[in-house]
């Protein structure tokens, strides 16, 4: 049944008490998910809350659960976990992306994605991200005529004088010396 939410039941989500899992789950109205009480998502509004007591009546009233607490089955492991981040920053890389976006988008806390991250990956998100960006400039660096501020755009990083830093630093050259090394003919 859907119960109500109490002062008691609120605590319990906001400070990710495991203790209540198996009491209640609640669904967030804004995001269509629902999720255990100790899931580390970034705590809802209070108005926007519905609690019920089963799994079953949240997907009843259409909720779909939280791919990060699994509150219909097992927990998420870390390593699918992060290859959800992983291919969340593949596809979106060339936007604006700071990690407490990334960690809304995967239902994680910053802090708790970023250590996770760092675990199995051995970089932190943020170094991922570069990464990803400074190897598509070095492919529209040698497989185009494009500018650098054009590609510096292109691949996220519209600030070019930090891109350019951010390059060198990285590969050794800046971003015209790498093209006259690689640019194809
Ligand atoms: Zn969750």
């Amino acid at each position: 049944m859907e119960l109500g939410i109490t002062e008691e039941r609120w605590q319990a989500i906001i400070n990710n008490d495991a203790t209540y899992d198996q009491q209640f789950f609640y669904a967030v109205k804004t995001t269509g998910i629902f999720c255990r009480p100790s899931c580390k998502s970034k705590p809802p509004r209070w108005g926007n809350v519905r609690i019920f007591e089963q799994a079953s009546e949240a997907i009843r009233e259409e909720f779909r659960p939280c791919k990060r607490c699994k509150p219909t089955g097992q927990r998420l492991p870390d390593r699918e976990w992060v290859a959800q981040m992983t291919q969340y920053i593949d596809s979106h890389y060339t936007e604006k992306l700071s990690l407490a976006h990334l960690a809304d988008m995967c239902h994680g806390s910053p802090y708790h994605l970023h250590r996770t991250f760092k675990r199995i990956k051995e970089m932190t998100p943020v170094e991922y991200i570069q990464q990803k960006r400074l190897d598509k400039a070095k492919e529209l660096l040698a497989q185009s005529n494009k500018s650098i501020a054009a590609i510096s755009t292109e691949v996220g990083m519209p600030n070019t004088p930090y891109f350019i830093t951010l390059f060198k630093k990285t590969t050794g050259s800046t971003p015209s010396e790498y093209r006259q090394l690689h640019l194809k003919q």
